[in-house]
């Protein structure tokens, strides 16, 4: 808050917090759709009009019984906006109801702070508010088609809640005013606070100078208690808490597991563990032919999709790598663009290039083989197929957490991770535009929309492919290495 209003320094934010605005927004649109099916209702847009007008227009509408959208109240310190305001149906504008949209599949702690200040603001303005609730989507709805969404959302009244709070957000208010006006920046520490419920828009700013990984008040050789992995413990939680800068060396030995003692130990002394006699045994390295998949998936809190539900995960993009029993690799992908549900094609697509026989290697089976048994449960004719192929699944994530550490991995095990410790030649950042499953989702997600030009298209196909065929390669490289299996040259 100091930095936007005092240094007046904008939030730059992620693609991933890009994408999850993006979906607030389509969200909203549809909730507006939603509560005022005669469109009687007026929108108002505070960044066009400025502040000034939407507050003072508010108050006009506010005289009479129509929905009014991104209502605008002020008081003497403070001003909220509310996503929708509806007249009471009996009283008309006499009362009014309150409803804050939200893209999530259920009401989460923050949104009940979000929503008791919005409505205090707006009751010390003097709204007469009946009612305050929050409508977020129902993850059990399955879209009919022809853009009818009616039952997307679902409202939860939180009226007695949030009103019984008034003294304490006046109090918060009171707090923030204080550090709006400090006339220097109050020290600022880079914390969980940073990432959750959200990554902050302010991190380039506050993070300047880190390396990733890396935190604020880092021990000299650039890890300190942040670089153990989970899951804690409640005794290490409360430990971390209290010394959030700790250096590796002073954490009790009691805290940690053996995994966490791994991490620790490779940290601090700068070894890579690598227990390969283990990792050979789990790899399987004479078995051919040998798979490499890896799945894209989209999950839209607005399914477009007839029959599939919010956030479902539909996959719509695959590359395969296929090692023969020459120890030739092979390579084949799918990738739809079409806009149409890609859910039937790619399952047929994959059932014809897996054989029927062979170890599929992934990286995390829960997601492919979860995607697996979703695409068996909406085709039962191409059922069998599929969960022949989610039993022959060999999951490399867990081999390598058993197995293997580099102290690079900074205490994750995700292949973006592992990759550069094991095969620094392969790198997602050479890649153009998508780098990462995010800019993937992001990337597709505008390829099928109608007003994307054939070039743009084409360019997204050329990334998608890239980038997922980079996802198989790095499997099959860092297979190579746990099997202990050297492979002949092949092309990138
Ligand atoms: S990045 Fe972290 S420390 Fe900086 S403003 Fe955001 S929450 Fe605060």
């Amino acid at each position: 808050m100091w930095l936007e209003l005092n240094a007046r320094i904008e939030p730059q934010h992620s693609t991933a917090a890009q994408s999850r605005i993006d979906t607030g927004h389509q969200v909203g649109d549809i909730a507006r759709q939603l509560a005022d099916p005669e469109h009687k209702g007026v929108l108002l847009d505070a960044q066009r009009d400025g502040f000034e007008n939407v507050f003072k227009r508010t108050a006009e509408l506010l005289q009479t019984p129509q929905p009014i959208f991104e209502a605008g109240f002020k008081t003497d310190n403070a001003l909220a906006f509310a996503d929708i305001m509806l007249p009471d149906a009996q009283s008309g504008a006499n009362e009014w109801h309150m409803v804050e949209v939200k893209s999530s599949g259920s009401v989460k702690a923050y949104h009940l702070d979000d929503i008791a200040i919005q409505s205090h603001i707006a009751r010390q303005a003097g709204v007469p508010l009946k009612t305050v609730a929050l409508a977020h989507i129902d993850t059990s709805f399955v879209y009919p088609g022809n853009g009818k969404y009616f039952g997307l959302l679902k409202a939860s009244d939180l009226t007695e809640a949030t009103f019984a709070r008034s003294e304490e957000i006046a109090t918060l208010i009171t707090e923030a005013q204080h550090v709006a006006e400090l006339p220097e920046a109050p020290d600022i520490a880079i914390g969980p606070q940073c990432h959750k419920p959200f990554e902050c828009g302010f991190l380039f700013y506050c993070a300047e100078g880190l390396a990733i990984g890396e935190t604020e008040g880092a021990a000299d050789a650039g890890f300190d208690i942040n670089v153990i992995p989970g899951p804690y413990t409640k005794d290490f939680r409360l430990f971390k808490e209290a010394h959030p800068d700790a250096a590796l060396a002073d954490i009790p030995e009691a805290l940690l597991n053996d995994m966490q003692k791994r991490v620790r130990d490779c940290s601090l002394t700068g070894e890579i563990y690598f227990d390969a006699d283990a990792a050979k045994k789990s790899t399987h390295p004479n078995k051919r032919p040998a798979y490499f998949v890896d799945f894209e998936t989209i999950n839209l809190a607005v399914p477009i999709w007839a029959g599939t539900k919010p956030y479902q995960q539909i996959p719509f993009q695959y590359s395969l790598h296929v090692l023969d029993e020459n120890n030739q690799l092979q390579h084949c992908e799918f990738l739809d663009l079409s806009g149409e549900d890609p859910s039937r094609q790619f399952a047929e697509t994959l059932i014809q290039h897996m054989g029927e026989h062979g170890p599929v290697y992934v990286y995390n089976a829960a997601f492919e083989g979860g995607k697996l048994a979703e695409l068996a449960n909406r085709y039962a004719d191409l059922s069998p197929a599929l969960l022949a192929i989610r039993k022959r699944l060999v999951d490399l994530q867990p081999i390598t957490k058993h197995n293997y550490y580099h102290p690079d991995q900074y205490g994750s095990w995700s292949i973006k991770n592992v990759l550069p410790t094991v095969a620094p030649e392969l790198s997602y950042q050479q890649l153009n535009g998508v780098q990462d499953g995010q800019m993937a989702i992001d990337a597709y997600y505008e390829a099928i929309q109608p007003e994307t030009t054939p070039a743009r298209k084409a360019e997204i196909h050329n990334q998608l492919l890239a980038y997922c065929k980079l996802d198989t390669l790095a499997m099959v490289k860092l297979w190579e290495y746990l099997a202990g299996v050297s492979l002949p040259d092949f092309e990138n």
